[in-house]
């Protein structure tokens, strides 16, 4: 039986797909090439070019795959964009997904791994941040996540589904052979910045804000693993097929690291400084965002192994090079 991976081009889409073709899983992926990215993918893998919200697409593609769970990464993640554009956020990643998830039921595929954001959580109010904590996200990016796991829940309770919704903390790194990487056009996120920032590729890196309540005044944040964070979903996947329950869980370390703290790491890492200007906060970011893994540690049973800051920036470097 194979399982649908969506958005299998994205990031850690990409990943998971290697991963699970490394353990013998049979993966379809559905991608619409929206981020314009062109990983490499393992021989055997089919990739559709098609849109989530396609019903006559996905209703065919999971009768003539045979398709048992489906992993949900597609969706848009730009924060700033869905507060400047939330239509589009609601339209893919609540009403497109809502479609895949009426085609899964229809066809009786009632398992499901969905990627989830922290953004659920909107400014917490204590970190390390657990699952039960108050959920008020502050953009559309993070109500549209929110707003599909209530869906899954429901589809739990009237049809059975059993699905997990994997809250992802801030994915960095990139698997050890360099194959793939983090790429986004446009790249707003902090780790490949930097490391572009200090290889000359683009220009200084701009730090936004200083005067966070933080040890250093610099945004703190829980960087995780790409490689930690695909290992999850195949635990997550085995839980769904032995007929359990998962639900939410943060994926993070329950460590975090600020900004400056990102940039030392990347400068000792690379020999060289990496240029940066001081610039005003970034609209929306809040000071600290820190999970607690402890559920998803006992429930899935497994750790982040690879997320201390040099592995994930060394892997982050190969696969820049
Ligand atoms: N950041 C920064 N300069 C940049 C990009 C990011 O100072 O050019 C900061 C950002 O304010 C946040 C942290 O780096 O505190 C991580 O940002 P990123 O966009 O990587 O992830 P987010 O936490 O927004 O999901």
């Amino acid at each position: 039986m194979a399982i649908l991976v969506t958005g299998g081009l994205g990031f850690v889409g990409s990943h998971f797909v290697w991963a699970a073709s490394r353990v013998g899983r049979e993966v379809v992926v559905l991608d619409d090439g929206s981020a314009g990215t062109d990983p490499p993918m393992p021989a055997g893998v089919t990739t559709i070019r098609g849109d989530i919200g396609d019903k006559a697409l996905v209703r065919d593609l999971l009768r003539r795959a045979s398709v048992d769970a489906i992993v949900h990464f597609a969706g848009k993640i730009q924060v700033g964009e869905s507060v400047t554009n939330p239509a589009l956020y609601l339209d893919v990643n609540l009403v497109r997904a809502l479609a895949l998830l009426d085609c899964a039921r229809e066809a009786s595929v009632l398992r499901m791994v969905f990627s989830s954001t922290a953004a659920v959580y909107g400014e917490p109010e204590v970190v390390p941040i657990v699952e039960d904590a108050p959920k008020r996200p502050v953009n559309a990016y993070g109500a549209s996540k929110l707003a599909f796991e209530y869906a899954l829940e429901a589809y739990g309770k009237a049809y059975g589904l059993k699905w997990a919704a994997l809250r992802y903390f801030n994915a960095a790194g990139a698997q050890e052979d360099g194959l793939l990487r983090e790429m986004h056009e446009p790249e707003t996120h902090l780790i490949p910045l930097v490391i572009d920032a200090a290889l000359g590729r683009r220009p200084p890196l701009t730090l936004f804000g200083t005067d966070y309540p933080t040890r250093d005044g610099t945004c703190e944040r829980d960087y995780i693993h790409v490689s930690d964070l695909v290992s999850a979903h195949l635990r997550a996947i085995a839980l769904l097929e032995q007929g359990r329950d998962v639900g939410p869980l943060n994926l993070g370390t329950g460590r975090g690291s600020t900004v400056r703290e990102v940039i030392d790491a990347a400068s000792r890492i690379l020999g060289k400084p990496v240029p940066f200007n001081v610039g005003a906060r970034r609209a929306g970011d809040p000071s600290a965002l820190v999970a607690s893994p402890a559920r998803a540690e006992q429930v899935l049973g497994w750790r982040a192994v690879r997320s201390d800051l040099p592995t994930l920036i060394e892997d982050a470097l190969r696969s820049r090079r």
